[in-house]
């Protein structure tokens, strides 16, 4: 008699969905992504007891069509990709069709209100854990969504202890990457609250939906903190075939060559390269790819390196948003998104560490910081 069989079908779904939604920062993170790809310039994140009771996310954006209130919380249905080869010039966060289907799986997860643009009035959706429609109902509703996820983690008895125990360092953690999302996001207004039990709502902090990245970062960090930071702006060419180890075709050079995908712009904000100007801990630094947040160790690495030869005590407060070319790069690496391959990562790193030196050294370091704003 054969033993491999396939595993029922539930069981894969909350298999796959524990791999997508991994912690507290992945449900928000997937949630305020939505909002974004949705095209919201307001956005409410309100926790229930540091999220271990209830995230909900409010916003202003497309709204969701009646047609798609079938499929939306469904595995693999997405707005945003149809075939592989999207992935390469992806402009949105999400692409897989992952997100409500696994929270769905993991919590007890439904949208409080959608309504679109067109729509006469809001829909309540409810769903099964499966991801299947259960049922809808009319509300009072202004354009946008809001969505809830309560109890996460109520059916996996390990990691609903677990969250229990460590959500207070969760809940910060989280904070961490709403201060990436909330910096990166010109144009959006972000605000996070916290209500504990029987305690009062605290507003942990607020964006002004600002033109640029320095007004943000002035709303999330306090505007004295803009006085210890000068702007990044780093620009280069990369040529992968000069650096040791590379074997690329003559060929692959000139096609890459031909459609201009070899320039490399970092931009946003670093501390002066000035004893005294950086921070204590390296705990304010963010970097992007094309406006994602994400992890690059490499280049945080990297980006400190060059720091420390000019404040050896300090570390610097860094907002790095790279930009280039979306076939330079794959997000499709981790379930979470948050880890990004980099081609050509030794070139890159290269040409970043030469080009924030040349940065520091034209800096005039005599110049005091309040005079260069
Ligand atoms: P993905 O973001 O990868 O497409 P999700 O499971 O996160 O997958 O969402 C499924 C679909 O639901 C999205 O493609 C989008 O069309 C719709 N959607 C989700 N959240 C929102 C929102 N806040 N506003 C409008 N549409 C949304
Ligand atoms: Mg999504």
């Amino acid at each position: 008699m054969a033993t491999i069989k396939p595993i029922e079908g539930r069981s894969v779904h909350q298999i796959q969905s524990g791999q997508v939604i991994v912690d507290l920062n992945s449900v928000v993170k997937e949630l305020v992504e939505n909002s974004l790809d949705a095209g919201a310039t307001s956005i409410e994140v309100r926790f229930r007891n540091n999220g271990l009771d209830a995230i909900e996310v409010q916003d202003n954006g497309a709204g969701i069509a009646p047609e798609d209130f079938d499929t939306i919380a469904l595995k693999h249905y997405t707005s945003k990709l149809s075939t592989y080869d999207d992935l390469t010039h992806l402009q949105t966060f999400g692409f897989r069709g992952e997100a409500l289907s696994s929270l769905c799986a993991l919590s007890k997860f439904h949208i409080v209100t959608t309504r679109a643009v067109d729509g006469p009035k809001g829909t309540k959706l409810n769903f099964e854990q499966s991801g299947k429609l259960k049922g809808t109902s009319v509300v009072a509703a202004k354009q946008g969504t809001t969505v809830v996820v309560e109890d996460l983690f109520h059916n996996l008895p390990v990691r609903r202890k677990e969250l229990e125990k460590t959500v207070k360092r969760e809940y910060n953690k989280v904070l961490q990457l709403l201060n990436a999302y909330a910096c990166i996001s010109v144009g959006v207004k972000l605000s996070v609250s916290n209500q504990v039990p029987k305690g009062k709502k605290t507003v942990a902090f607020s964006t002004n939906a600002n033109p640029n990245t320095k007004e943000n970062i002035a709303n999330v960090y306090g505007a004295k903190t803009l006085l210890a930071l000068i702007p990044l702006d780093l620009r280069f060419e990369m040529h992968p075939s000069t650096h040791p180890g590379s074997t690329q075709s003559a060929q692959n050079r000139s096609t890459q060559e031909d459609n201009g995908s070899r320039e490399v712009r970092i931009v946003g904000h670093i501390s002066r390269p000035v004893v005294g100007e950086g921070r204590q801990t390296p705990d304010r630094q963010m970097f992007f790819v094309n406006s994602r947040p994400c992890q690059l160790p490499q280049v945080s690495k990297a980006f400190n390196e060059v720091y420390k030869s000019y404040n050896i005590t300090q570390s610097p407060f860094i907002f790095a948003d790279i930009r280039l070319d979306t076939n330079a790069y794959d997000v499709n690496v981790s379930p979470d998104k948050r880890t990004i391959l980099l081609h050509d990562q030794t070139a890159l790193l290269e040409n970043l560490k030469n080009s924030l030196t040349d940065l520091f050294e034209a800096h005039d370091q005599s110049v005091p910081s309040a005079q260069l704003l």
